[in-house]
Parts: C-alpha cells; structure tokens; sequence
C-alpha cells in the first residue's frame, strides 16, 4: 500500500506556519485579506509551481493548483482555507491545503495513472471575518452582488476596500464560480476543532455533516454617565444589559437548543469605554451554532425576545444586525462511508461523527459530492497558538485523503 510522505508534509506545515507567526503570543495572524494572508497565497502558488504544477487564483482569491485538464474530465477537488483567526494556530485549513499539495506530489512521484484531474484548494477567507466563508461560497455561486458591496468586518473595514487594497476588484468573486459538471468530489482534511477524537483516542473522523451558523452584530444604546454622580436606579447602563444576556444564554439552550448548540458572546466593545464613565453603548458579537435550521431558527428568536426584554428593564434600545447565515449542510453518505472504509484498511480506529464548526466542505456540498475527514486535536484546542495535532495523526489522515482521492479519480 503507498503512502504519503509525512516528513515532506511536516516540513511545508512547519514553513507556512511562520507567514503572520507573531513572536509574542506565538500566534498566527493571517485574517482574511491582510498582507501575511495574501503572503501565503503567493507562496502556496510559488510552491506548487516549483514542483510543476499548474496554478492560478481566482477572483475570489482562492488558490488553485493541480493535474490534468479539469475542463475535459471533472475534477476531484481537495482543499481547505490559507487564512486564520487572528492569533490562531498552525494547523487550522492549512493542514487541508498541504495534504492536498502532498496527495499530488505523492502521485506524481509515484507515477499513478488517473483518469480524473486532481486539483487542490487553498479558498480565501474562510475564518469570517467579513461575515461569511467568501472563498468557498465564490466556488459555490452563491455569492451576490449586494452582499459582496455590503460585506464588512466588526471594525467596519469593507470588504471591497481589504480586496482593492491587493489590486484585486470584489466583483470578480463572481466569476469564480465552478459549474458542477466540472467537479467529481470534494475532499477536504480538517482538524476536529473539538476533544471528542482525541479524548475517545481515534485517528480519523468521516463527518456526516456540518453544523449551521449565525453570526449577529448587537448593539444596545443607553447614556453614557458620569460614574460617580448617577445614581445606581437612574442609570442606563448598557453593559448591565450585556451582562443580563450572558446569564440568558444557559437559559435559551435549555429550552430551544439541543446538545449540539453552541451561543457564544466573542466580541464586546463598552463606548465611551472609560473606567469613570457608565458606558453608554455596548456593541457586541452573538454567534449561534446547531445541526438544525429550525433549531437555529428558535435559538435567534429567543435570543432578539431576551435582548428585548433586557432593553426595557435597564432602559436600553436594542439594534442588531445579522451579519450571516449559513445553513447546515450534509456530507456524502457515499463519501463518509468511503472515509471509514479507508480508515478500516488501514487498520486506523474511525468514528462518523458531525462537526460543530463550520468548513468549506459545508458550500461544496451544494455543487458536488463531498467529504471531510477529522483528525484529532490535542485536547481540543483550536483558533488558538496552543493548537496541537500529533504528526502521526497529521500523517494518518493525509493517508486517507490520498486513498480517497486515488479512488475517486480512477
Ligand atoms: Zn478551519
């Protein structure tokens, strides 16, 4: 049976993880559409093309190269995203990207003849910061004019601006759509995110499907005041109310959600933001997580009906905006069972399970067969400098990725 080759692997996990590595925190920073983002970009295709393989970025600032001529064969697709969270780490979409650039040297070097076109993906902000999983969603056709005009950050950087400032224009995400004639599959290697693998001490997740998200902008208006002469039952305090909400969120789940939701507060700003001022606003992210778009549906509305109620007991207005809304999505039932054949093959323990956090896989499941492979993450930890996979884990599931691929492009 051929393998991958992890030493080859570990070696370009390791060299990208230094674009946007920052010493301090020992994090990496590549957000969507910054300097050390596009860095990595460039030098993905500059890696790809040493070693002979065509590569090109669409408009969208997806990064794409591979074998064979996609455009008379469909293509199996494999990939992940190049950007991170700020101060996130190694391995989050990376690992997906370098597998595939792997699974292509390996066939290469090993000369097997395939009938399908193999190419790889490293899709272009995928972490959110302008509200979406834009790369992906581009490949997908999903995107819209207005939405790409409208998108912005939490700091209200647009969209259009981070990509002009690139020389890129946001309107040619629109073309970046794949018709689904020209894919056969789509693989993508991922790490959990989560404890379950790791704690149950299993090598490879097949993922049955991909949990929905909301992601809502909030903002609660009170009076600023002086600290020291307004008196405690006369304030209008936004921050009681922000306060009043995180006690709701046990609340909410309780009664709409279900063991697979997640509401979380990840982002909060107090204006004036002075220690001797009663803050006057508070601006704040809520992102909502669940397997179930009716689920997500009962969890945003208890979440605008608590926010509401809080408002008029501490005297507030409440305004949200919702940034995004991304459905939930099922995986291949073909290719998950794939997944787990594989796995079985080669004698690594396998677990289907579903996946709490978002991926690209979750948009090309609207336009061709897709599957995502799990490998464990040391204790869970992820979007965060500390995030660990052991390299036999990294290993394993290249091996299964490449066993999927060879199979699929026969
Ligand atoms: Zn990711």
């Amino acid at each position: 049976m051929l393998s991958i080759n992890s030493d080859r692997l570990k070696k370009s996990v390791l060299e990208l993880s230094k674009i946007g590595y920052n010493e301090t925190d020992h994090g990496v920073y590549r957000w969507g559409f910054t300097d050390a983002d596009m860095e990595a970009r460039r030098w993905m295709m500059e890696q790809a093309k040493a070693e002979g393989f065509e590569t090109f970025m669409d408009g969208a600032g997806n990064v794409f190269f591979g074998l064979g001529d996609y455009l008379k064969k469909p293509a199996v697709l494999t990939g992940s995203h190049l950007d991170t969270v700020p101060a996130g780490g190694i391995f989050d979409g990376a690992l997906g990207v370098l597998a595939g650039f792997e699974v292509l040297r390996s066939i290469k070097e090993n000369d097997i003849k395939l009938r399908h076109p193999v190419w790889v993906v490293g899709t272009a902000e995928e972490e959110g910061r302008f509200g979406g999983m834009m790369g992906s969603q581009a490949i997908a056709g999903v995107l819209n004019p207005d939405w790409l005009m409208s998108a912005h950050d939490a700091d209200n950087v647009y969209l259009k601006d981070a990509m002009a400032a690139h020389g890129m224009s946001v309107m040619d995400a629109l073309d970046a759509a794949w018709p689904p004639e020209r894919l056969k599959a789509f693989y993508e290697l991922h790490i959990e995110q989560g404890p379950v693998l790791f704690q149950k001490d299993i090598t490879i997740g097949a993922v049955e499907g991909i949990s929905g998200v909301f992601k809502w902008i909030v903002h609660l208006k009170g009076k600023a005041d002086h600290a020291g002469t307004a008196p405690m039952h006369m304030r209008s305090d936004a921050f009681m109310g922000l306060a009043d909400f995180a006690h709701e969120i046990e609340r909410i789940i309780a009664e709409d959600g279900t063991e697979k939701t997640r509401i979380t507060v990840g982002k909060v700003d107090l204006k004036p933001g002075s220690p001797h001022t009663v803050p006057g606003e508070a601006v704040f992210t809520i992102v909502g997580r669940d397997m179930s778009p009716d689920v997500m549906k009962e969890l945003a509305d208890s979440c605008n009906k608590a926010l509401s109620a809080i408002a008029r007991k501490h005297r507030l207005k409440f305004e949200y905006e919702q940034v995004s809304w991304l459905n939930p999505q099922a995986c291949s039932v073909k290719l998950t069972k794939q997944i787990e054949e594989k796995a079985k093959a080669r004698k690594y323990s396998c677990l289907k399970m579903p996946s709490g956090a978002g991926h690209d896989a979750q948009f090309f499941t609207e336009i061709t067969e897709s599957g995502l492979i799990f490998i464990p993450s040391v204790n869970g930890v992820s979007h965060a400098p500390d995030e660990w996979s052991h390299w036999h884990d990294v290993e394993a599931g290249c091996n299964i990725l490449f066993d999927c691929i060879i199979d699929s492009a026969q």
